[in-house]
C-alpha cells in the first residue's frame, strides 16, 4: 500500500496562502479545521478519477469538487466543448444559441421547468427562487429544513429558533435578526413541525424551500409521503414550494430528484420552483433557476422581480453544462456508477464491521455517506450525533494512502463516471488499513 506522507510543498503553499488569501482558502470547506486542522493539500492536476498534489503524490478522488465532476476531471468531451468556446471568446454580454440549447435541455429532463434563466451559482440561483416566490406571493417568510444548505445569502443563513414555530436566528456574522426573522427553520422528515410552522405564520409564508433528497448532512432521502405532505401542506396554505436541486439534478439519473423513480408519486411533489447549479455546468462556474411560466415572469424584463447578471450564461459554462449532459445521456452511465457505488460501500460496511467501527451508509445510486454511528440517520439531529473524531482519523488514514475524500464527516462521496473496479479495489485496501489503525 502506497502511503503519502510527504506533503510538504502542500505545507508551505499553506502557509504562504495564509498570507494572502482569507483562512488560506476561497471557501472554508476547503479547510482541514473540521478534521483536526492543518494543511489542506494542494492539489496540482486532475484526470479522469485522479489527482495529483503539488508533492506529486496520487489521490482517488470521491469529493468530484463537492459534486459538479460527475465524468472526472478533464472530460475530454467537455474540454473540446471549453476550449472551441474559448476559442470563440468567453463573454458576449448579448443572447447566444447555446443558452436556448442547455435551457431545452433542462426542461425536457424537468419538466416542472417551464421557463429557465441561467445564474453563476447555486447561492445565487437558491436566492433568486426565494425572491420571486416572494414577488408571486407577496408574503415575505420562507420555511426551510434544518441542516440543508442552500448557499451563502442572508436569508438562508439562518438556524432555527428554539422549536418550529419559533422564528429563525442568524447563523452568520452580518446576517441581520431582521432577516433571520424572516425564516422559519423546521426538522427535516417532520411533516408535523411543517404542520405547527404553517399554522403559526400562515398567510404570511412564501415559500417552503427543501433539498428533496438532503446531500448536506450525509445523502438523505425523504421518507415516503414527506414530499408529497410537504407540497400539499404549502399549496393549501397558498405558499409556494422550492426545490434546491443543486446537488440532485442529474445526480441520480437523468432529471432530478423531482423525477427520480426512488420518488414514486412524481404528480404530487412537484415542486413551483427549482435551483439547480454544479452538474449543470459541468464544472465551471453556473447556476440556473425555473418553474413555472406564469411564476417565472415575475422575473424582470417581464416582471417586477429584478435579477441579472454580467456572467449569466457565458457560453464556456453553458458549452461545458450541454457536453457534460451529453455524456450522462449515454446508456448505462447512472448504472455503472451505481455498480461501482455498492461494491464500494458494501466493501466498506464489511471491513468497518469486521473490526468492530460503527458505520451507517446511506447509498442513493453513485452517491453516499458514511456516518460513524450505529442509528440511522434520517435528519440533521442525528446526523449531528455521529463520532466526529472517529471521522478526522479515518479522514487523516485515507488520505495518507491516496484516497481524497471532502474534510467533513456531512459530505458525500460521489462516484464519476471515470472511476473503476481498480479504484474501488484500491480505495477498499485503504479503508480496512484505515479501520485497522482506529480499531488497534
Ligand atoms: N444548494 C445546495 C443544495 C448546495 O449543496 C450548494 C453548495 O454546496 C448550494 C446551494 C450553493 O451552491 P454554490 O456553492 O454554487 O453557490
Amino acid at each position: 500500500m502506497s502511503t503519502q506522507n510527504n506533503r510538504e510543498r502542500s505545507k508551505h503553499l499553506y502557509e504562504e496562502a495564509l498570507e494572502h488569501i482569507v483562512g488560506g482558502v476561497n471557501s472554508p470547506s476547503r479547510s482541514f479545521k473540521a478534521v483536526g486542522g492543518g494543511a489542506p493539500v494542494f492539489m496540482k492536476r486532475a484526470k479522469g478519477a485522479h489527482f495529483w498534489d503539488e508533492d506529486d503524490n496520487r489521490y482517488i478522488d470521491y469529493l468530484a469538487a463537492y459534486g459538479p465532476i460527475i465524468t472526472g476531471h478533464a472530460h475530454p468531451h467537455i474540454t473540446k466543448a471549453i476550449t472551441d468556446a474559448a476559442e470563440n471568446g468567453v463573454l458576449y454580454g448579448t443572447p447566444t444559441g447555446l443558452e436556448i440549447r442547455l435551457a431545452k435541455m433542462l426542461k425536457e429532463a424537468i419538466p416542472s421547468m417551464d421557463k429557465v434563466r441561467f445564474v453563476n451559482s447555486g447561492t445565487e440561483a437558491v436566492m433568486t427562487t426565494i425572491r420571486v416566490a416572494r414577488a408571486y406571493t407577496k408574503r415575505s417568510k420562507i420555511i426551510k429544513f434544518a441542516g440543508c444548505y442552500h448557499g451563502h445569502s442572508d436569508l438562508v443563513l439562518v438556524a432555527a429558533g428554539s422549536g418550529p414555530s419559533t422564528l429563525g436566528i442568524p447563523d452568520s456574522a452580518g446576517v441581520p435578526a431582521s432577516i433571520a426573522h424572516e425564516v422559519i427553520t423546521v426538522p427535516f422528515n417532520d411533516l408535523h413541525g411543517l404542520r405547527e410552522a404553517l399554522d403559526k405564520w400562515k398567510d404570511e409564508v412564501a415559500a417552503v424551500m427543501v433539498e428533496p433528497i438532503v446531500g448536506n448532512f450525509g445523502m438523505v432521502m425523504p421518507k415516503p409521503g414527506f414530499l408529497e405532505g410537504l407540497c400539499k401542506m404549502a399549496h393549501d396554505n397558498g405558499s409556494l414550494v422550492i426545490y434546491d436541486e443543486v446537488i440532485t439534478a442529474f445526480r441520480f439519473h437523468y432529471g432530478s430528484a423531482q423525477t427520480y423513480a426512488g420518488l414514486q408519486n412524481h404528480e404530487a411533489i412537484q415542486p413551483d420552483l427549482t435551483a439547480l447549479g454544479k452538474i449543470i455546468g459541468g464544472g465551471l462556474p453556473i447556476g440556473a433557476y425555473g418553474g413555472r411560466k406564469h411564476i417565472m415572469e415575475q422575473v424582470a424584463p417581464l416582471g417586477p422581480a429584478y435579477q441579472a447578471g454580467t456572467m449569466a450564461g457565458n457560453p464556456a459554462s453553458i458549452a461545458s453544462g450541454i457536453a457534460c449532459l451529453e455524456i450522462l445521456q449515454g446508456e448505462g452511465v447512472y448504472e455503472e456508477m451505481e455498480r461501482l457505488s455498492i461494491r464500494l460501500t458494501e466493501g466498506l460496511q464489511a471491513s468497518a464491521d469486521r473490526h468492530g467501527i460503527p458505520l451507517t451508509i446511506n447509498r442513493i445510486r453513485g452517491s453516499f455517506s458514511a456516518h460513524f454511528c450505529q442509528h440511522p440517520v434520517t435528519d440533521y439531529d442525528e446526523a449531528q450525533d455521529t463520532d466526529g473524531e472517529a471521522f478526522a482519523a479515518f479522514f487523516r488514514h485515507m488520505l495518507d494512502q491516496g484516497i481524497n475524500l471532502a474534510p467533513s464527516k456531512y459530505e458525500a462521496w460521489f462516484l464519476t463516471t471515470a472511476h473503476t473496479d481498480e479504484d474501488i479495489q484500491e480505495t477498499l485496501a485503504a479503508a480496512e488499513e484505515s479501520f485497522r489503525q482506529m480499531a488497534s
